[in-house]
């Protein structure tokens, strides 16, 4: 799954305001990232397969450590132990629950290769065999969480940035499926994947950032 991550993010935000969204992001796709620094150092391995109709053309030959449940879920205790120690409890539950997220949605599309235990007992329902279903689910699945994040949202430039955000998103989703069926190499996959997983996230950090100011210059004014 890609842009249904983010919907999923949009969820948790709203459910939790006081969480910055950079980090919910950074967190539903937080094995993904792992998973582009890991195939770049040969540690789990992709191939591309210009016949496959997923996403990008990817064949998922071996990821044990990003994307069994087990390891995923190790991860997602660690990191938010590490975000518990350098913010605070509520940020770290989220940002749990936000990784450990992402085995539960790449479940619904992945082909059965998405192992339980390291590289064992793998399973996937699938829906990436349905090009037009998978599509029409994830970008209803985003509309629906931005539709949901937005709608008491006051913040105009928040809003504003975050409209920008989910119709690059979703631009560049749909334009993966019709792109020319020219498989990337492991490098470059693993680039794309860290700019993407990455920048999302810090385009996030901006999309609140403005508003802090705009709330610190309003009560900057109202206590003069
Ligand atoms: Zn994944």
């Amino acid at each position: 799954m890609f842009v249904g991550h983010y919907a999923l993010g949009f969820y948790l935000k709203k459910k939790n305001m006081g969480v910055p969204l950079w980090l919910i992001f950074l967190g539903v796709q937080f094995v993904d990232l792992l998973w582009a620094i890991f195939i770049m150092l040969g540690i789990e391995r992709a191939s591309f397969n210009p016949d496959a109709s997923v996403f990008l053309r990817a064949v998922y030959e071996y990821y044990p450590f990003t994307h069994s449940l087990i390891t995923s879920a190790t991860i997602a205790l660690l990191a938010s132990y590490l975000v518990y120690k350098l913010f605070n409890k509520k940020w770290a539950i989220v940002t749990g629950i936000a990784i450990v997220s992402h085995w539960f949605l790449d479940l619904i599309v992945h082909a059965p290769d998405v192992p339980l235990f390291f590289d064992s007992y793998k399973l996937g329902l699938g829906l990436w065999n349905f090009p037009v279903l998978t599509l029409l689910l994830e970008v209803g699945l985003l509309t629906a969480g931005l539709w949901y994040f937005l709608k008491s949202l006051e913040d105009k430039r928040t809003k504003k940035w975050v409209i920008g955000l989910y119709l690059f998103l979703t631009i560049f989703y749909i334009g993966s499926f019709f792109a020319p069926a020219v498989p990337p190499t492991t490098m470059q996959i693993g680039i794309f994947g860290l700019l993407v997983y990455a920048g999302v996230p810090a385009l996030a950090y901006f999309a609140e950032k403005k508003k802090s100011n705009t709330t610190e210059a309003v009560s900057e004014i109202e206590a003069t």
